[in-house]
């Protein structure tokens, strides 16, 4: 098989691969399988032989070192992991996803067929104006999400894959390839085997533009207020009735609005009340808690305390109790302690030819979980944009220059060790 990256991620992109958070499994939705038993078969028809799928869905496979024994990197370059995901986003229907293409973008707002209400603007994807003029586009019909997080990454490395296998004079060393399911619900590294896996340093191909490098996330904790009221009925409810939804929208005003991710950007923290459930017997508000730096965490935990002893004042008949998880931490803090990881990711971007930078990632990703856990994992751009919703895109040629940069990536890691 000799396919093009794009022909990949369109076959993968109609594959319904949506996780759910109501689910207790993992996977936590079986049709992950779908696409994951794909790879699979996909891979050993390569010739990757020991490509396999766990219970859980997760999969591993090698691409054996093709460095001769005399060769001066041999048994010294360590092995190198790449890791993507292949679950798609709960919040926006994947089913029959439609791809549209855009052969020579030549700017200005994009109307979705199906859907004329849904419009990519320019104004609001100020990346199409800067990297994607005259490039090939990819969106959705406008009633789906397009799934570029994270199919872009896993068509690039099934292409590396592909690359690498058809051309045995790219000199590298053991590469590892890990997909995993439900990162879009934070358990992506649920039950990832790190010994397995046996890498020494990986890396996540999941967005977004290209040169766009990844070395910190948000330091994550998730929070969840539980309120109780008394339910009577309302006719006889004078100085009885306590009503928690009431109780739940005065500790919601309350929080603080330039603090908030509509308000903030960059290295921006926030507290987010991103959702809601309530009655007169009971409420629930679920937060999420994200700052750069970790101490950060604390303060936010903080302030929602006190809004909520404020409220407690207002009604001391209610019982209102917050509990606070971790979710995951800045991957930078592991990072900074290995700079060879970064050093090779830099260059392997420049090499293509695209400038690169470093971004921080308002979010969390596998790597910030894998870092923690003791495998550096920055991440690498894999050329989409809008994850999670019907205006998601993908630039074509982005997604190349990921494939691109994968190729000089293994190439520069036996570089180092020569
Ligand atoms: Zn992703």
């Amino acid at each position: 098989m000799n396919e093009n990256v794009l022909d990949k991620f369109l076959r993968y992109a109609k594959i319904d691969t949506r996780s759910s958070e109501e689910s207790e499994t993992t996977p936590s939705t079986q049709k992950q399988f779908n696409l994951a038993n794909l790879l699979v078969k996909e891979l050993k028809e390569m010739g990757i032989k020991d490509a396999e799928i766990d219970e859980h869905c997760y999969i591993m496979a090698t691409i054996p070192s093709n460095l001769p024994n005399n060769h001066p990197a041999h048994s010294k370059v360590p092995r190198i992991g790449l890791v993507a995901h292949v679950d798609t986003s709960p919040d926006v229907t994947a089913e029959n996803v439609n791809p549209q293409i855009i052969e020579n973008y030549q700017g200005g707002d994009i109307v979705l067929p199906a859907d004329p209400t849904v419009v990519i603007r320019q104004a609001e994807n100020p990346a199409l104006q800067k990297y994607c003029i005259g490039h090939k586009l990819v969106t959705t019909d406008g009633t789906t999400l397009l799934g570029a997080d994270d199919k872009a990454g896993v068509a690039a490395i099934m292409k590396l894959a592909e690359i690498l296998v058809n051309n045995p004079n790219i000199p590298h060393g053991d590469i590892r390839i890990g997909f995993t399911p439900d990162e879009e619900i934070g358990q992506g590294t649920k039950y990832f085997d790190l010994k397995k896996f046996g890498c020494q340093y990986a890396y996540t191909v999941d967005g977004e533009m290209p040169g766009e490098l990844n070395k910190e996330t948000f330091s994550a904790n998730s929070g969840l207020i539980k309120i109780k009221g008394r339910d009577i009925h309302p006719g006889s409810a004078k100085n009885i009735m306590v009503n928690a939804a009431r109780v739940a929208s005065e500790i919601v005003a309350r929080f603080p609005k330039y603090m908030s991710p509509e308000t903030t950007e960059g290295y921006e923290p926030y507290i987010h009340p991103h959702s809601m459930q309530g009655d007169v017997a009971s409420a629930t508000i679920h937060i999420l808690f994200r700052d750069f730096k970790t101490e950060g965490l604390d303060l936010q935990k903080k302030i929602v305390e006190n809004i909520i002893d404020e409220v407690r004042k207002l009604y001391p008949r209610a019982s209102i109790e917050l509990e606070v998880k971790e979710q995951y931490r800045n991957m930078s803090d592991t990072l900074e302690k290995h700079p060879i990881v970064l050093d090779t990711l830099w260059e392997a971007a420049d090499r293509t030819g695209v400038q690169p930078y470093w971004n921080p990632i308002r979010g969390g990703t596998d790597g910030s979980r894998l870092s923690e856990m003791g495998l550096p994992t920055p991440n690498i751009y894999n050329g989409g944009q809008n994850f999670h919703s019907r205006t998601e895109w993908l630039s074509v040629n982005a997604l190349e220059k990921t494939v691109d940069t994968l190729v000089a990536l293994v190439q520069i890691w036996v570089e180092k060790y020569s």
